[in-house]
């Protein structure tokens, strides 16, 4: 294992705004692996679902009780999240806990926890990381942080052709919009851009030149910053 620090690629941004796909894409190009801060959130979310009843009611400390059974497990290129020392897959992308997730991460406490999970995986990696307040909050001193937005027609566009594998209806992406915009507005806290973040509108980018950019930007960043750093050469 190298004696330097471990370099954070941070990526931030609004719900559906292909931070996930796109960091795991990034993260294998790299050599780096990807931690999505998110699927903490919505496992946490989906074992409050599963064993404390309806989600209006639940108090903090009940949450966290249950937090040790969520954990993040090393696979090749990043982590999976557990629950019950198994993988939890799609079981935490569904409407249910997609609806009711922003609430768990309201919690103070909770932030607290996701934010420790997200740094122990990355104190013996380098990692590419996404999810609202990493360049904020989680790792400021970040080596490249990057904010990732598009136009909310195209988020939920791009969001129905992965679910339905088909073209949507402008009627499917309009309600789908108002989801989107309905979470990013109960997420707005939390989603900041850092200062010192470069800004990527990917609405009229395909997801290989979103990938490309930031892997040249983490590239020339690395360099300059540590001329003897490696950051995943070869394989373009
Ligand atoms: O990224 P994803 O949409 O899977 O995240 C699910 C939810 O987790 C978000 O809607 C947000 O409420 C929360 N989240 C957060 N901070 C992060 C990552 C996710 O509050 N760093």
């Amino acid at each position: 294992m190298s004696a330097r620090p471990s370099l954070v690629v941070a990526i931030d941004g609004p719900a559906a705004s292909g931070k996930s796909s796109t960091a795991r894409w990034v993260a294998e190009r790299l050599h780096f692996r990807h931690v999505d801060s998110g699927a903490l959130y919505r496992a946490l979310t989906h074992v409050g679902l599963r064993s404390l009843g309806p989600p209006g009611g639940w108090r903090e400390e009940e949450l966290l009780a249950h937090a040790r059974r969520v954990t993040l497990h090393p696979v090749p290129g990043g982590f999976d999240p557990h629950v019950d020392g198994h993988p939890v897959g799609e079981a935490i992308r569904g409407p249910e806990v997609t609806r009711h997730v922003s609430q768990v991460a309201q919690m103070p406490g909770v932030r607290a926890w996701v934010n420790a999970q997200v740094r122990a995986a990355a104190a013996a990696h380098d990692v590419v990381v996404d999810g609202r307040d990493i360049g904020t909050v989680v790792f400021p001193d970040a080596a490249l942080k990057v904010f990732l937005v598009a136009d909310p027609w195209e988020r939920a566009r791009r969001r129905l052709v992965q679910r339905l594998e088909r073209r949507p209806t402008d009627d499917e992406i309009a309600e789908e919009t108002e989801r989107l915009v309905h979470r990013d507005a109960s997420d707005a806290t939390q989603t900041v851009q850092a200062r010192d973040a470069i800004l990527l509108d990917t609405t009229y980018l395909t997801q290989a030149e979103q990938v490309d950019r930031i892997v040249a930007l983490a590239r020339a960043l690395v360099r300059g910053a540590d001329p003897g750093a490696g950051v995943g050469g070869g394989g373009g």
